[in-house]
C-alpha cells in the first residue's frame, strides 16, 4: 500500500538562488545557537559542526499533537507504577533474561539493590515517548461511515488530484459507495493518528537541541517570505522542564553542600545537546555543582560513606543523570558494572532507577500491549482506552502459541514487521527480508524471546530539504518521514507520586526509505512540527 502524503508547510520547490542563501543563513543560525555536534568522522574536541536539520518544519495535525501532549503524563505514571511493579518486571523479562545477558547484568544488580534494602525510594524520570502517525486507515468501510473519533475525513480539491494522483495518496475505493463525490472536492480517507514507537526511560535525548529548533524555523520561515505560517508553530520548553526534572529531585535530596553528577561517554558527540541543560541549571540555580564523569571514572573516583551517600570529590551526589550506559558497549569492563551498583546502592536520586530502565525495555512494551495488562495498571476507564488506541501490534516471541503465531505472522509477510531486541540508542532492529532470515535462524533458539516483533507504522510523506554538514548546497528535494518524541518529567517514590509533567516535544525526521532515523547516527534530522 502506497502512503499518504501531507503538504509541505509552503510551497516547493524553493526557487534555487533562494534556497542556497536561506541554507547558508540557517546554517549559520544552527552554529550560533548551538544547534550542533561533534564530528565523529574527523573528531576534534574544539570543533563543533552543524547537527543535521531540516530546512522547513514537518507538519503535523494538530489535534493527534495535541493528544499525544495530554496523554504524557498519563504515560509517565504508567510507567513509573511498572517500574515499581517488582513481580510484573521479573515475569516479563525472565525468558528474555536467560540469552541477553545486557539486561541480565542491568536485573542483576536490580536483585542485588532490593536485596541490600532500597537506600533511596525516590526516582527521577526524565522521559521520552516516541511517536508516529500512521497513515492507513484501521477501520473497514463501515466503521468508516460512521465516523469513529479515530478516522478522521478529508477535503482535498479534485484539481490536485488531476494534477497527481500520488501526491494526494491513497483515495478510499469506497468513495463512490458512500456518494462523498462533489462537483469539487472529494473526501479523503486519512488515517494520520499517532502510534508509540517505543517509550525511552533512559538518555533520552535533544530536549536540548530542539528546544532551539522552532527559534531557527521561524527565522527560517521569515527569510523565505512566510513569516505569517510562524504562529503554527507550538513552543518547545523541553529544556527549561527537564532541568526543573534535575533541580526538583536535587531539593528533595535536601542536602545543601551536595552535587550533580551527569554519567557521560567517553566521547560525547551529542554534547550541545547535553552542555545546555548544564548551562541551564547553572544560571537558574547558581548554588548546584554538575560533574560530569564516564562510568569508569565514577569506579575510580566515587565511594559510598556510611550513610549510603555517593561521594565524588568529598561531597554527596544528590542526582546521578545518566546519559550512557544505556548500552552493552559502554559497559566494556566490570569496572562500569561496578561502578553501575555503586550508584544505584547509594542515597543519590537516579534518573533513571535501575528499574526505570528495566520498565523502558522493548518486552515491557510488548508486554504492556498484552490483553488485560493495561487494566491491571489502569484500571479499565477512558483513559486506558486512549492509550491502548496509541498502541501497535506488538507480539511476544516466547515458546509458547502465541509466539510461534507470531513467527509465522512474520514470516508469512515480514515487511509487515519490525524485529526488536532488547537495546537502546538506534541501529538494532531488524526489518524486511532480514526478519525473515532471523527468524528462521532463531526459530528454535531460546535467542528468540529476546526480540519483540511489531507492527511496522507506515508515517505519511512530506516533500523537504535536508541540510547536513559537508553536504552539496542546495540538497536535493526527498521525501521525508518524521517521529514525535513528547519529554515528560516525574519524580515519586513507590506510593508517592511529588511531580508529574509534559514537559515538551522533540521532532526528527528522516528519508522516508530509510529504516531507522537516528541525529546522533548521523541518520535523522532535527525537525519541529508544523500543526495543521
Ligand atoms: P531505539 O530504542 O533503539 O531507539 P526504536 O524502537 O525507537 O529503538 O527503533 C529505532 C527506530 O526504528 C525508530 O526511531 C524508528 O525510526 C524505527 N522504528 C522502530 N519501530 C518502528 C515501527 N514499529 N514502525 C516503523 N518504524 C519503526
Ligand atoms: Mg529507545
Ligand atoms: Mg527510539
Amino acid at each position: 500500500m502506497s502512503q499518504s502524503r501531507l503538504k509541505s508547510c509552503i510551497p516547493l520547490p524553493i526557487d534555487h538562488k533562494m534556497l542556497v542563501s536561506v541554507i547558508e543563513k540557517a546554517k549559520d543560525w544552527a552554529l550560533m545557537h548551538g544547534v550542533g555536534m561533534r564530528d565523529k568522522k574527523h573528531f576534534n574536541k574544539d570543533v563543533i559542526q552543524i547537527a543535521p536539520f531540516v530546512l522547513l518544519p514537518s507538519p503535523f495535525p494538530r489535534t493527534e499533537f495535541n493528544k499525544a501532549v495530554e496523554l504524557q503524563p498519563i504515560l509517565n505514571e504508567l510507567m513509573h507504577k511498572v517500574a515499581h511493579d517488582d513481580e510484573f518486571l521479573e515475569k516479563t523479562l525472565q525468558n528474555a533474561l536467560q540469552v541477553d545477558e545486557f539486561t541480565a547484568n542491568l536485573f542483576d544488580i536490580w536483585v542485588k539493590v532490593r536485596e541490600e534494602g532500597i537506600t533511596q525510594p525516590i526516582s527521577l524520570g526524565m522521559l521520552r515517548s516516541d511517536i508516529m502517525l500512521e497513515s492507513r486507515c484501521p477501520h473497514t468501510e463501515n466503521q468508516c461511515a460512521k465516523h469513529t473519533p479515530y478516522c478522521s475525513w478529508k477535503q482535498v480539491e479534485i484539481n490536485s488530484i488531476a494534477s497527481g494522483f500520488g501526491h494526494l495518496g491513497p483515495v478510499s475505493k469506497d468513495i463512490q459507495s458512500f456518494g462523498l463525490f462533489r462537483s469539487d472536492y472529494l473526501m479523503q480517507r486519512d488515517g494520520n493518528r499517532i502510534k508509540q514507537v517505543e517509550f525511552n526511560t533512559i538518555a533520552s535525548s535533544f530536549g536540548a537541541l530542539t528546544s532551539h529548533l522552532p527559534a531557527m524555523s521561524r527565522y527560517i520561515l521569515r527569510q523565505l517570505g512566510h513569516g505569517d505560517l510562524i504562529k503554527n508553530m507550538p513552543e518547545n520548553r523541553a529544556l527549561s522542564g527537564l532541568c526543573t526534572g534535575i533541580t526538583d529531585a536535587y531539593d528533595l535530596f535536601g542536602v545543601p553542600s551536595a552535587v550533580v553528577l551527569f554519567v557521560v561517554e567517553e566521547v560525547s558527540y551529542n554534547i550541545c545537546d547535553q552542555r545546555f541543560h548544564e548551562f541551564e541549571i547553572s544560571e537558574k540555580r547558581p548554588d548546584i555543582m554538575i560533574y560530569r564523569k564516564t562510568l569508569n571514572e565514577i569506579y575510580e573516583e566515587t565511594r559510598l560513606n556510611e550513610k549510603k551517600q555517593l561521594i565524588l570529590e568529598d561531597r554527596p551526589v544528590a542526582v546521578v543523570y545518566y546519559r550512557s550506559g544505556y548500552e552493552p558497549a559502554q559497559y566494556p569492563t566490570t569496572k562500569e558494572w561496578d561502578a553501575r551498583l555503586r550508584v544505584e546502592k547509594s542515597s543519590a536520586i537516579k534518573c533513571p532507577s535501575i528499574h526505570y530502565q528495566l520498565a523502558g525495555t522493548k518486552k515491557v512494551q510488548q508486554a504492556l500491549a498484552a490483553p488485560g495488562v493495561l487494566e491491571k495498571f489502569m484500571g479499565a476507564g477512558a483513559t486506558t482506552g486512549r492509550v491502548r488506541d496509541i498502541f501497535a501490534g506488538l507480539y511476544s516471541l516466547d515458546f509458547d502459541e502465541n509466539g510461534e503465531r507470531a513467527v509465522d505472522m512474520a514470516l508469512a509477510d515480514a515487511e509487515r514487521f519490525v524485529l526488536k531486541p532488547q537495546r537502546e540508542g538506534g541501529g538494532n532492529n531488524v526489518y524486511g527480508a532480514d526478519i525473515r532470515d532471523a527468524l528462521l535462524r532463531m526459530r528454535h533458539s531460546r535467542e528468540r524471546a529476546a526480540y519483540i516483533l511489531m507492527e511496522r507504522i507506515l508515517p505519511p510523506l512530506v516533500a523537504g530539504y535536508v541540510v547536513r554538514p559537508g553536504a552539496a548546497v542546495p540538497p536535493p528535494i526527498t521525501d521525508l518521514v518524521s517521529e514525535l518524541g513528547i519529554f515528560g518529567v516525574i519524580i515519586g517514590t513507590k506510593d508517592k507520586i511529588y511531580c508529574n509533567k509534559q514537559v515538551g516535544h522533540m521532532l526528527r525526521t528522516k528519508l522516508a526509505d530509510a529504516n531507522e532515523g537516528g541525529v546522533a547516527a548521523g541518520l535523522g534530522a532535527l525537525d519541529s512540527p508544523y500543526l495543521l
